[in-house]
């Protein structure tokens, strides 16, 4: 049995693909992971007691303690999601981003290539480092067009600035050192798991509660939603199938207004959770400050995954917002769990109040 080392894998995309690999029960898996705000071990609660997960609590930008990870657990392959991910926050605190997805990205790719360059022949050739990137690297659409692979970077946030600096650092140890590096570009994730401040689940949230639902500007900026289970299910596809020194575009196909998204998921709840005070939440919706350099639109061809992976999305947007509406419901407790002490809905990621 192979084992695959998994950075960020207590956070939320990085949490669905730890339970699927062990569910899948083909490979080892090792999660090393700092459990900042965004990263909690109840995530992996259900796989915890498995014989084939181990978890590591460590920086990545620890690169003592990343040695030790790799002499200990001899990993075949790296997928690579730790990272700090939200926009707004990077707008409040830029420095752990650089910190993180620059600085720490750097320091597994050193630590990796020294652990890579001990390997015996065969077991050098078969190693893979999986680096999961976004769509926002590449800046910002108008209303029409796509990003495909060969896309220009123009990052315009700190949060997609810091990712392309981590992008090009994996590019240069495949092209200088000959690091088996694969890079994922995906769009926007939702599904059960993410931490409560992203969109899906903070609306999700305040839309239970019946509070108002806070949509930045006019709600016209759009984003491609992907389901979280859809992108696992690629970044294993790349793992296994990918052209190392290339990379991949993970969308959904479910381009949507913010405002469509949010009117989308006051459905999923009314349904799921009907108030005769409130008959339709959409009267719940209300416009806030538009946030700071708002890209106003993303879009990927993800031909190339199809073609040469045979990687289709599964999950319906309509479907996937009712199944991550329904897991919220039931899962009150992980949500208060995750948010005590770390946020309490307050807005992020307004420049002096503005
Ligand atoms: P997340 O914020 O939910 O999880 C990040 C995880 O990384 C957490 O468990 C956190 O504890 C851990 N982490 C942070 N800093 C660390 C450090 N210094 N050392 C070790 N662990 C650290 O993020 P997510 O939404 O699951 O995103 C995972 C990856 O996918 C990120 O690289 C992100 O840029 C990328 N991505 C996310 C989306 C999305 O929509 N969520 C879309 C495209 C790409």
């Amino acid at each position: 049995m192979k084992t695959v080392l998994v950075t960020g894998g207590a956070g939320f995309i990085g949490s669905a693909l730890v339970r699927m690999l062990i569910a899948e029960g083909r490979h080892r898996v090792v999660t090393v992971d700092k459990l900042t705000y965004a990263g909690h071990l109840e995530s992996l609660s259900e796989v915890m007691e498995a014989p084939t997960n181990r978890f590591e609590r460590v920086d990545i930008c620890d690169a003592a303690a990343l040695r030790r990870v790799f002499a200990e657990c001899d990993p075949w392959a790296v997928i690579h999601l730790a990272a700090e991910s939200h926009v707004d926050r990077s707008i409040d605190a830029p420095a752990p981003f650089i910190e993180t997805n620059v600085v720490g990205t750097g320091t597994l790719l050193a630590e990796s290539l020294r652990y890579w360059r001990s390997l015996a022949l065969e077991r050098a050739r078969d190693f893979r480092f999986v680096h999961v990137s976004t769509d926002e690297v590449f800046g910002t659409l108008g209303a029409t067009g796509v990003f495909d692979e060969e896309s220009a970077y123009a990052p315009r946030s700190p949060y997609a600035a810091s990712k392309a600096g981590a992008d090009h650092l994996v590019r240069a140890w495949q092209h200088t050192y000959g690091l088996p590096t694969i890079v994922v570009h995906a769009s926007n994730n939702y599904g059960p798991f993410q931490f409560p401040d992203k969109l899906v689940p903070h609306m999700i949230q305040l839309a239970i509660a019946g509070r108002s639902l806070p949509v930045y500007g006019d709600g016209r900026h759009v984003r491609d939603w992907l389901y979280v289970d859809d992108h696992a299910r690629a970044l294993q596809m790349v793992l296994e199938g990918g052209i190392v020194g290339g990379s991949y575009n993970v969308a959904g196909g479910n381009e949507r207004t913010n405002r469509e998204m949010v009117e989308s998921i006051c459905h999923a709840v009314d349904a799921q959770l009907p108030d005769p005070g409130i008959i339709d939440r959409r009267a719940l919706m209300t416009s806030v400050p538009d946030r700071p350099g708002h890209d106003f639109r993303y879009a990927l061809d993800t031909s190339r995954i199809r073609r040469e992976l045979g990687w289709v999305p599964r999950v319906d947007l309509d479907d996937g917002l009712h199944q991550t509406v329904a897991w919220q419901l039931q899962h009150q407790a992980w949500v208060a769990a995750v948010q005590s002490g770390h946020y309490d809905g307050e807005r992020l990621g307004l420049i002096d109040g503005r």
